[in-house]
């Protein structure tokens, strides 16, 4: 089901989206080399609760930590871990955040040391590509010209599309209808009204867009072993525009 939220449910959802922003701005000055991602996610949920907030992540469907850190050719859903990060590294961290009972979802990719210049890129466009998505959201929008916009980005910079993984709906639960898909066709699909919240999320891979989960049943890596990035907003859609909750 869609939900339309009201004024003062969208103000809860801008505080949780502030915790949100604040936690991962925090993370991103202690992404360095030799961190482990379990010591980033205790920062991450000692943040969280400090704020009055709670993490959405830790034991939803049994998952252990209050961030994702998926590293590499890994695309989302890393458990933190002792992994120490290393120089060249690109982690993606996504984290997510309940205040007063309202969920905001949102997520960065970060450079650890000195990266390619190839990992540049791919962290740069992919998130232009959730502000392509932007350009073009609004009440009266459809789905699928959020889709196009961030494919038309990735793939004319050469680099593919996840399409197991996808946006989402938010609100009181995490993952609420609809599905927002990274690809699409612009004119097709849902129309966006005003007051409704999606988490839009790119993942953007420099090789193939196919991907399969670990053993572990919840790490998704590339099939081709190529780097992954993510970056994902909560997002009202209004009027005449959009207002990103989480930045
Ligand atoms: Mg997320
Ligand atoms: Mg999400």
């Amino acid at each position: 089901m869609i939900t339309i939220k009201s004024d003062s449910e969208i103000e809860l959802m801008r505080e949780a989206g502030k915790i949100l922003r604040d936690t991962l701005n925090m993370l991103k000055e202690h992404v360095k080399v030799g961190v482990t991602t379990k010591e980033l996610d205790k920062l991450a949920h000692d943040y969280i609760i400090s704020r009055g907030a709670k993490p959405s992540f830790l034991g939803y469907g049994g998952f252990p930590g209050s961030i994702c850190a998926s590293v590499n050719e890994q695309v989302v859903h890393g458990i933190p871990s002792n992994r120490k990060l290393v120089s060249g590294d690109i982690i993606g961290i996504d984290c997510g955040v309940i205040y007063k009972g309202w969920q905001s979802d949102a997520a960065r990719t970060f450079a650890v040391g000195e990266i390619s210049e190839k990992h540049k890129k791919l962290i740069e466009v992919t998130e232009q590509s959730f502000f392509e998505a932007m350009k073009v959201i609004r009440e009266g929008a459809r789905l699928g010209d959020i889709g196009a916009a961030v494919q038309n980005l990735a793939e004319s910079n050469g680099f593919s599309v996840v399409r197991d993984l996808v946006g989402h709906g938010i609100g009181k639960d995490m993952h609420e209808d609809p599905q927002v898909p990274n690809y699409g066709k612009a004119g097709k699909g849902l129309r966006l009204k005003r007051n409704m919240t999606l988490a839009i999320e790119p993942m953007i891979n420099e090789g193939t867009y196919e991907v399969s989960a670990l053993d572990d049943g919840w790490t998704v890596v590339t099939d081709d072993d190529g780097y992954s990035a993510h970056y994902e907003n909560t997002v009202l859609i209004t009027e005449d525009g959009y207002e990103i909750l989480s930045l």
